[in-house]
This record gives structure tokens, C-alpha cells and sequence, in this order.
């Protein structure tokens, strides 16, 4: 039987797959809601959707993904386990959404997060960060001062840790990265059992 939040997640994939709200609509094949497990802890918000994404319409499908999968399972996670999506949930063909684009999409997200009330929030690169740091009204500083940093977080609606991560695909450009990622998320090893 569908759980009600199953039902909820769901009626906004109904949206999202009618939206015409921003331009990127217009160049997408496939949009991508988000995918995983609606009872989890653990939401992972990525920038949005490239190649193969957008011809599955499943998040981190591509090499980015490949090597997600390979931190997931440094963290004591799977796939299974948690839920994954995106600040933008159409094609985004060169990476760079507009404010416009970020203020319309994420009404979505939003819902999303209400709807999980996930305890842990892994914000993946730049835009993410930003984007969950102002809306919890947590202090942004650069990347490579709070990478991997536990922020916790408590309102009316969610009490949650914010841990922005550096985006997968940047260890892709630039290999050294690799190992900052993965030393990232060993050190959140079996976090969700700690909760
Ligand atoms: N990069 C992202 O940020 N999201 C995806 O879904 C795939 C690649």
C-alpha cells in the first residue's frame, strides 16, 4: 500500500512532469523529481539533471552518479536507503541555472523537505549549499571552509544537520579532488544509526 508521504511525493512528480513554469522545460526530455527511499533520514540534493538524467529521469545516473554510489557506500548508505534529488529538476544543459530558474524550481524542493522531514541534509556543491543555507538562515561561507561541517538545524518545521559536501562531478574535472570527497564521507560513516 502507498504511505501517505508516498502519495504526496508522488502528486508533485504529477506536477513536475506538466511544469512549464521556466524555459527549461522547453529543452527536456525526461524531468527529474528525485527518487529513493520516502521513509529515510537522509536527503541528498544535487545541482540538476544532465545527459543521462535526462533521458532516464532518474538522478545521478551518469559518471557524477557512478561515483556518488562509491561515497554512499563509504558512508555506510545505499541508494535504497536514502532520497535523492536536485535544486533544478528539468535538463540543465550547462550546469548554470538562473536565480529565476532556482526561486521557481525550488517550490518543489521545498515541498519535498517538508513532506520527508529528512534528520540529515547533504547539500552537493555550490548551488545546493547556498540555496538550503539561506533558507535555514545558516552563515554561507566558501566551500572549502565548511565542506563535510555538521550544521545543525531547528525550526517549527524540521530539526535536521545540514552537511554541505563538495559536488561529485568535482572530482571528475579535477581528480585530486577524489580523495577530499571521500575522506568527506568516510568521516560520516553510519551517521544515520547515530541519529
Ligand atoms: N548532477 C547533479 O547535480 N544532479 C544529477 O542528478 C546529476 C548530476
Amino acid at each position: 500500500m502507498n504511505s501517505e508521504k508516498t502519495l504526496k511525493l508522488k502528486e508533485i512528480e504529477r506536477e513536475i512532469k506538466l511544469c512549464k513554469k521556466c524555459p527549461l522545460h522547453r529543452t527536456r526530455k525526461l524531468p527529474v523529481p528525485g527518487e529513493g527511499n520516502v521513509e529515510t533520514k537522509v536527503v541528498l540534493i544535487g545541482l540538476g539533471p544532465g545527459y543521462h538524467e535526462n533521458l532516464q529521469g532518474k538522478p545521478f545516473v551518469g559518471a557524477a552518479g557512478k561515483f556518488l554510489d562509491e561515497l554512499l557506500q563509504l558512508t555506510g548508505l545505499s541508494r535504497k536507503e536514502v532520497y535523492i534529488t536536485n535544486i533544478i529538476k528539468c535538463y540543465l544543459p550547462d550546469n548554470n541555472p538562473t536565480q529565476e530558474e532556482i526561486k521557481t524550481c525550488t517550490t518543489y524542493l521545498d515541498r519535498q523537505i517538508e513532506i520527508i522531514k529528512p534528520s540529515i541534509i547533504l547539500t552537493l556543491g555550490n548551488v545546493a549549499t547556498s540555496y538550503i543555507f539561506q533558507k535555514f538562515g545558516l552563515k554561507l561561507e566558501s566551500m572549502r571552509k565548511i565542506h563535510g561541517t555538521i550544521f545543525q538545524i531547528s525550526n517549527l518545521l524540521l530539526q535536521a544537520k545540514i552537511i554541505p559536501m563538495y559536488h561529485p562531478a568535482a572530482a571528475l574535472y579535477n581528480p585530486g579532488m577524489k580523495d577530499i570527497l571521500r575522506t568527506d564521507w568516510e568521516n560520516l560513516k553510519n551517521i544515520n544509526q547515530k541519529l
